[in-house]
């Protein structure tokens, strides 16, 4: 009985999140020394951190703004999305990649995925271009290029702008080609779950200048210089040219960026070792399937997401979800498909039926931990209860509504 309060209200000392930051005394130095510098925002280090991100994606050029929602706006905004205009793009992603296109009132266009990756299907995508289509919006999903080769292809022969939506994707690589070149203009996100954090914080990086200078006014209310720029030249003089926002990153989170993307390939390293972890922990257990990863494809591993067979496995997603809670598993699900929101639902009339795909697979994935602050035990430990409560599920199997019936009597 203890056990089962335990396992409903109270988290153990050791909780092992689904995603978090790592930070170490370097980290911490970078943002200190900032803070005794001449500028907290808009200083060096914003050029410094765009031009290190620039060199590491072999782009060339990086723009930092306030978050990946920002850099995914502010890319809508310099291709010029306009009211009407479509954008096609997987629903297994999260509702921000969406959302941007809403903000200049475009309309999202959602095709279903490749149940084997969870990735965009090219051929889907081909079959929904229409006369209004203006782009399309690739989601590296888990941190696994999509097929950039036939995107790139369609986006040719319709004149659509190819976008990506990286965010999940710092440091994969396509066919020995890094994620940052495989589109017009590819987009990241700092926050503290993605391979490097800057506390918020996004870049856009694109190889068109023209495009990374409506990216620089856009980020800056649309105004044409920033203040560093006026200094030098002398001037008090500036125009805004079109309306933008304040989408600024500030200097402190670009010296904890400049810092922190020092350590990627660290970073890329644990997340890679963490999979092929669990690749080798439930290679032998029936109910646990692991998503497909393409020969060609360098992953980057955001989210390690399995698939479960919630229906003939015995076990019951919810409950599995309280059970390894109660053992400091954090668990999640990603994503509840963008187009069963509410909001789509009654602003574009999106229902269940439209992407069937992504609709089943969300019945049956759960993201299991993937971080670089996770050590080997924390591994081991995911792979260790995930497969005593798949077992006992197979003794024991839902739908048992008294639910002790499913917790081994240890735990
Ligand atoms: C994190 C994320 C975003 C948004 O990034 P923020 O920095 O949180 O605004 C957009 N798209 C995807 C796929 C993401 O994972």
């Amino acid at each position: 009985m203890t056990m089962k309060v335990r396992a409903q209200n109270t988290p153990p000392e050791h909780f092992i999140p689904y995603g978090r930051q790592q930070l170490d005394e370097s980290d911490i130095q970078a943002v200190l020394d900032v803070l005794q510098s001449d500028y907290l925002t808009t200083g060096p280090r914003i050029r410094f951190f765009e031009e290190a991100v620039a060199d590491f994606t072999g782009a060339g050029h990086a723009v930092a703004v306030a978050n990946g929602t920002a850099a995914l706006h502010a890319v809508m905004h310099a291709m010029g999305i306009g009211p009407g205009d479509e954008v096609i793009l997987s629903p297994m992603t999260f509702a921000a990649s969406a959302n941007a296109v809403v903000y200049q009132k475009g309309v999202p266009v959602f095709v279903d995925i490749d149940p084997a990756t969870l990735l965009m299907d090219p051929e889907k995508v081909a079959e929904q271009i229409s006369p209004r289509t203006k782009a399309i919006l690739a989601v590296d999903y888990a941190g696994q290029p999509c097929d950039y080769d036939a995107l790139q292809t369609l986006a040719r022969q319709h004149g659509l702008f190819l976008i990506a939506d990286a965010c999940h994707a710092l440091g994969a690589e396509y066919k020995g080609r890094k994620v940052g070149t495989l589109a017009d203009a590819t987009v990241f996100s700092f926050h503290p779950v993605k391979h490097i954090t800057t506390g918020e914080g996004g870049m856009i990086v694109t190889d068109h200048p023209d495009l990374a200078e409506k990216l620089r006014r856009f980020r800056n209310h649309g105004i044409n210089t920033d203040h560093t720029q006026r200094a030098q030249s002398g001037t008090w003089y500036y125009e805004m040219t079109d309306l933008g926002y304040n989408y600024r990153l500030t200097d402190i989170q670009c010296a904890l960026g400049i810092s922190q993307l020092k350590r990627l390939p660290e970073f890329l390293q644990i997340r890679q070792t963490i999979a092929a972890a669990y690749g080798l922990g439930f290679a032998d257990n029936p109910a646990i399937q692991a998503l497909l990863v393409q020969p060609h494809v360098r992953h980057a591993y955001h989210l390690y997401v399995v698939r479960i067979d919630f229906q003939s496995s015995g076990l019951d997603r919810a409950e599995l979800f309280t059970l390894l809670r109660g053992q400091g598993i954090g668990a999640n699900v990603h994503y509840i498909p963008v187009h069963l929101h509410p909001y789509y639902r009654k602003t574009f009339g999106t229902a269940p039926g439209l992407c069937p795909l992504a609709e089943e697979a969300y019945q049956s994935i759960l993201s299991l931990p993937m971080h670089a602050a996770m050590g080997a035990r924390d591994t081991i430990h995911v792979i260790a209860t995930l497969n005593e409560l798949t077992a006992m599920a197979r003794v024991f199997p839902a739908p048992a509504k008294d639910q002790s019936l499913t917790i081994p009597s240890h735990l």
